[in-house]
């Protein structure tokens, strides 16, 4: 059997045993540094490679699927749905957090030794964030709604970070094309296709790489973080209190919100997403992970690309379900450890600032740690307690960032079940 005849779940999975494998060697045998040197930089080329295909094809795409419209008013329908359907399911993902904190209470088992000394091991790293954290807020109040509209064409282009600029530069084009009418605009649709043909191809020539590319991050990630792993005696039940509420989402209310409220089989959705999901597992980048997202939802689970080439991209900018459960756990776990009791009140500025802040959060490693400051001081909780968890974030990202991609396509199932092809 071929190897390529695997089906692509399968070589990821091959993948990221065998990293963890040589991570799990490399570890007691002293070899972590030279996995870093050697093995981890082939999953550094995987990552550029996922993402340096993610702006053209978000624009392409985005360009045909508004582009093929029935009018300009079905974009602010399906728009306005989609940002309604996001905002549910991120106060969703919030409220199972809150609830499994509350009811586990996991900081009230830390004891007052492994806290202090992990506030000594990681007061560095907090100081570090804090100071991005301070640089963050002081930025005007309406500076993300500038920042939204590109002054550039080109700038807005050369940076993933500038997600939602390529989204307004697409749309614009797309409601311009609708405009113009379909007969003068037919060439530049015809090339739109073509370029839109050639990058799903890439993204296949790019994905025979992903065994290799996924070992090495995986390889790289165990050497890295091994040595945190004694934080888990200590951090045991937070972790899992964090996992058992991402895995609610993902295998409950995710698949309860696709039975009710889209057209897609259950089963079929979770069949599609797997590889999606392992791939967000190992790159932990919701920007490395959503050219195979958009592929497969709209190719495998039969998601119209109108609404693939918007809900995804704008879900992987504004929708970070397992990022906000997560900071929502983690700042009350924080609060639990310093014996800080937190009121109703505070509980809903949480709710608040968590679905505020994650809209702003990056779709990279490690990206929500800096918000999550701005959380904390929300409420008062001293910024210090960040060093509590912060070893043992990066496996804890793994897991949310699969819940980022998984709430993204949930919605896209959803939104198009509500788009009629008329609109
Ligand atoms: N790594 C996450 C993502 O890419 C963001 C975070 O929670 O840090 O979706």
């Amino acid at each position: 059997m071929k190897f390529s005849a695997i089906p692509l779940y399968a070589r990821i999975l091959l993948g990221m045993i065998v990293g963890i494998a040589i991570g799990l060697l490399a570890v007691p045998c002293g070899f972590s540094g030279l996995v870093t040197d050697w093995v981890k930089p082939f999953g550094e080329i995987f990552m550029r490679l996922l993402k340096f295909i993610a702006i053209p094809l978000v624009m392409v795409s985005l360009i045909k699927g508004v582009g093929s419209l029935g009018d300009i008013a079905s974009l602010s329908k399906i728009g306005l749905r989609t940002i309604g359907i996001y905002i549910c399911t991120t106060v969703l993902a919030i409220a199972v957090g809150l609830v499994l904190v509350e009811a586990i209470a996991p900081g009230k088992i830390v004891g007052a030794d492994s806290a202090a000394a992990m506030e000594a091991d990681y007061r560095a790293a907090v100081t570090e964030r804090s100071v991005q954290a301070e640089g963050m807020a002081e930025v005007p109040p309406l500076q993300f709604l500038v920042d939204i509209f590109p002054d550039n064409w080109i700038g807005a282009m050369g940076d993933n970070g500038r997600m939602l600029q390529i989204i307004v530069i697409a749309v614009l084009v797309g409601v311009a094309v609708l405009s113009v009418g379909r007969e003068r605009t037919e060439p530049f649709m015809k090339l739109i296709d073509a370029l839109d043909a050639i990058l799903l191809r890439l993204i296949d020539l790019i994905m025979r790489y992903a065994p290799i590319g996924v070992a090495a991050l995986m390889a790289g990630m165990v050497a890295d973080t091994a040595g945190n792993l004694e934080l888990l005696g200590a951090l045991g039940l937070y972790v899992v209190t964090v996992v058992l509420g991402l895995l609610l989402m993902i295998f409950l209310f995710y698949p309860l919100l696709v039975h009710f409220f889209s057209k897609i089989p259950v089963r079929k959705f979770l069949r599609t997403m797997s590889p999606v999901q392992l791939l967000a597992f190992t790159t932990s980048s919701s920007a490395a992970t959503l050219p195979l997202n958009m592929e497969l939802v709209e190719r495998k689970l039969g998601v119209s690309q109108r609404v693939t080439s918007f809900v995804l991209p704008m879900g992987m900018t504004i929708n970070m379900d397992g990022t906000s459960l997560y900071q929502a756990v983690a700042a009350v776990f924080i609060a639990q450890v310093l014996g800080i009791d937190l009121t109703g009140v505070q509980l809903l500025t949480i709710v608040a600032t968590t679905t505020l802040s994650s809209i702003g959060t990056p779709g990279v490693p490690g990206g929500s740690i800096v918000v999550l400051l701005m959380v904390l001081s929300s409420v008062g909780i001293p910024p210090e307690g960040l060093a509590l968890i912060l070893g043992l974030d990066r496996p804890l990202d793994m897991l949310r960032t699969v819940v980022n991609v998984t709430g993204d396509a949930t919605v896209a199932s959803i939104v198009d079940a509500r788009t009629p092809v008329s609109e």
